[in-house]
């Protein structure tokens, strides 16, 4: 058994008994759910069950109403937390790509890594060529995002956020907003990203790569997880009747 640096072993995420309300409205209704190291998890569900809101709870974008959430050991709800820390360590990729638009490729994937890991200008260029590359953008270091395909974006995007070392990445419906053509280039990137044994959270409506990529396929409707398993046998024999009449719709 590995010991090294003390986070080995155990869940990277551990979500028990999570509930989100926004007012009166239960969004989230006693969510239990983990990722373990290495593992991909997708999330499938109709709009407005809570996929988003449980993501953005992971990394307290949205704060847990009541409930626990680690992170790698790490109770991100104790108002302790150092939460800039914690969430130095996952990558987010949002389905709008939200790059800096005035700032060139080479630019939005340095700015993080200088002001947050105090890596100086060298480092972090050599840090987001290598990043680039990964994602097949090498030589687009200058252009600026309105001057890329959306799948390009969305690439930079994922590069910016691998620039930054992180321990998981959490995903939440990247090729949503794409031309059906570009979605190919994004889903390889991530599959790539998978078999080197990253630790994902993926929010997607792309059953094929769920099938092929996912470790787990959890279902969600009406702020519950309805039906979790292995993403196959979900999708092949779904239990739940909710399960059911969801993949009749998308499959
Ligand atoms: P999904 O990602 O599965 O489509 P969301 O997590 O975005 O679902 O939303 C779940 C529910 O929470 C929806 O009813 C949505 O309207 C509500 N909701 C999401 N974010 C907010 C917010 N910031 N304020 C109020 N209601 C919200
Ligand atoms: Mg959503």
């Amino acid at each position: 058994m590995s010991i090294d640096s003390g986070r080995a072993g155990g869940p990277v995420i551990e979500v028990s008994g999570l509930h989100k309300y926004f007012g009166d409205n239960e969004v989230l209704k006693g969510i239990d759910f983990h990722v373990d190291r290495g593992q991909v998890v997708c999330v499938i569900g109709p709009s407005g069950s809570g996929k988003s809101t449980l993501l953005r709870c992971v990394n307290q974008l949205e704060a847990a109403t009541s409930g626990s959430i680690l992170v790698e050991g790490i109770d991100v709800c104790d108002p302790e937390t150092d939460l800039d820390e914690v969430r130095s360590r996952i990558g987010m990729v949002f389905q709008s790509f939200n790059l800096f638009p005035h700032m060139t490729v080479m630019r939005n994937l340095c700015i993080a890594q200088q002001r947050v890991r105090g890596r100086n200008k060298a480092q972090a260029v050599e840090v987001a060529r290598a990043n680039l590359a990964k994602v097949g953008l090498a030589g687009k270091e200058d252009a600026y995002p309105a001057h890329l395909s959306g799948g390009q974006q969305q690439r930079v995007a994922i590069a910016r956020a691998l620039s930054m070392d992180p321990d998981m990445m959490l995903f939440d419906e990247p090729t949503s907003a794409l031309d059906p053509e570009l979605v190919g280039d994004v889903l390889a990137v991530m599959k790539n990203l998978a078999s080197e044994g990253m630790t994902m959270m993926v929010v997607t409506h792309e059953m094929g790569f769920a099938r092929e990529v996912g470790d787990k396929l959890v279902f969600m409707d009406d702020g519950v997880i309805v039906e979790e398993g292995i993403p196959s046998e979900v999708l092949a024999n779904p239990q739940h009747e909710r399960t059911q009449a969801f993949l009749a719709k998308v499959l």
